[in-house]
């Protein structure tokens, strides 16, 4: 073990320096020009080190981090694709990073073109009538599509209708935002392989209904070939569809929501469209409506005037504001200029990439690890974990060990239908290269997994920490340096 692998934090030494300011500007004289009641009256705790030490800790801290810039990323639901870099510059133009909310129309006209293009592109690709992009991401954007579902029905004097009809294999942000948008859930159950059950629906489509919930391609990655029985089914009971477009990646180009019946959706521009995402960061989860739905999408909203200028509107019918001002623009420009760098023939090769290497992927992998839906699958699929159960090695003792190879694991105990769910999501921008070295080590570790079970089950063994509690560390993270202090 290297030195600096070692977890240190206290690097404070007293009187330890590593900065000189000029004592005109910063020193005591300038202290004077400060009330005297809004001087601190005690120095503040901070670290004392020099420059060095600084520049070390962070370095060094840097590279304990995992991401797409350091290593395959496969997890399944999350689509860890690339970030081209020329998105990040663009996103920082200072033309663009330093406008104000608040400045005049007449002076951002290029920000309000690039949201109002961006807001057209994504009604293309989705087939819909009308976009905004002000929700901050996708569990954002399904709380204010329901919240448009819900208004649309309350708009039509049609109050009883709240029960949100939500698939068992569906992302958990679904029912969560339905709870929280007012509306109750019913659960529907999927087949055994993997899709809808419509003879199961059929019954709870009555009166009550605002809509339906539906990921298509599922959580197990299969496309839902009864989709239009079902579009129909809803839209004759009254209700509405809103489709979960948080993984539109396959579908880019080839499918869109709008002609499968979908009324809403939203899409993750920091999944589908190559935004940065996790550890937090900002999102952004547009939400499209069909044309009878558009006057219900929240304020503000950018529109185009006959004379081309670009103008921010408040409808009247509108369900309100959701955000403050028109979102997360930074997104929104990276997003704009991967759609403009791929353009709209390299855009419909997206989905047939994804669907080909994770196809790759579970094809060279069944022989070790139980695959329960056999098929062509679209941009991800599930493992329930080894096939050899023998050994008690489990699915979080396999994604564990994958960090000892330097891979992170792929979506673990999601979604819920099997008990030891493996998602795998490659994404399309990654080489054949690299996914024959993943294929490698899976099969290596179900080897070691035989061979060796304990060693696995001990894993990692490479890594910093290798065994949280996995509850505390989940509800109770130490995430300052004072917190571990105690
Ligand atoms: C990621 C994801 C969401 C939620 O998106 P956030 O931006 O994390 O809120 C919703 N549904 C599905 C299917 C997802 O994969």
């Amino acid at each position: 073990m290297k030195y600096y692998d070692k977890l240190i934090f206290e690097l404070s030494r007293p009187g330890r320096k590593g900065y000189e300011l000029p004592a005109d500007k910063y020193g005591c004289d300038a202290l004077k020009e400060i009330p005297a009641d809004l001087l601190r009256k005690e120095a503040p705790e901070l670290p004392e080190v020099s420059e060095l030490d600084v520049v070390r800790h962070y370095t060094n801290l840097s590279s304990k981090n995992f991401g797409v810039d350091t290593g395959f990323y496969p997890l399944g639901s999350c689509t860890m694709k690339y970030n081209p870099k020329i998105n990040e510059e663009i996103a920082a133009m200072p033309e663009f990073a330093g406008l104000h909310p608040l400045q005049p129309v007449e002076s951002a006209q290029g920000a309000l073109e690039l949201y109002y293009n961006l807001q057209n592109a994504l009604s293309n690709i989705a087939g819909l009538a009308e976009f905004t992009l002000n929700p901050y991401a996708g569990a954002h954007g399904e709380l204010t599509g329901l919240m448009v579902m819900r208004q649309y029905h309350i708009s039509r004097g049609d109050e009883k209708r709240r029960k949100v009809i939500v698939p068992d294999s569906a992302h958990g942000t679904n029912p969560a935002s339905a709870m929280v948008a007012g509306l109750e859930v019913v659960e529907v159950k999927s087949k055994p392989n993997g899709s809808i059950d419509v003879e199961d629906l059929k019954p709870l489509l009555d009166d009550t209904v605002a809509g339906i919930m539906m990921t298509n391609p599922n959580t197990l990655g299969m496309f839902e070939t009864e989709i239009m029985e079902i579009a129909k089914l809803v839209h004759e009971a009254g209700g509405l569809l809103y489709y979960d477009g948080a993984n539109l990646n396959p579908m880019l180009g080839k499918v869109r929501p709008g002609d499968m019946g979908f009324d809403i959706m939203h899409i993750n521009l920091h999944k589908t469209f190559s935004t940065p995402h996790g550890g937090g960061g900002p999102g952004s989860g547009p939400v499209g409506v069909a044309a009878h739905l558009v006057d219900l999408l929240p304020n503000p909203r950018v529109k185009k005037g006959e004379d081309g200028k670009f103008y921010i509107e408040n409808g009247e019918k509108s369900l309100g504001n959701i955000s403050s001002f028109l979102g997360n623009f930074g997104v929104m420009m990276k997003a704009y200029a991967y759609i403009l760098s791929l353009g709209k023939e390299n855009l419909k090769n997206v989905g047939p990439m994804a669907t080909l290497n994770a196809n790759y992927i579970k094809e060279s992998l069944k022989d070790d690890y139980l695959l329960p839906i056999e098929g062509a699958c679209k941009h991800e699929f599930v493992f329930d974990g080894l096939k050899d159960k023998s050994t008690g090695v489990t699915t979080l003792n396999v994604a564990k060990r994958l960090l000892d190879y330097g891979f992170h694991a792929p979506t673990i105990y999601f979604p819920l239908l099997f008990h030891e769910s493996m998602m795998i999501e490659p994404t399309e921008t990654e080489s054949k290269e690299t996914l024959d070295e993943f294929i490698e080590v899976m099969h290596k570790v179900a080897q070691e997994a035989r061979e060796n079970p304990d060693m696995v089950k001990n894993a990692p063994h490479t890594t910093l920490i290798s065994h949280p509690d996995e509850t505390t560390a989940a509800k109770k993270p130490i995430l300052s340096y004072r917190q571990m202090k105690g």
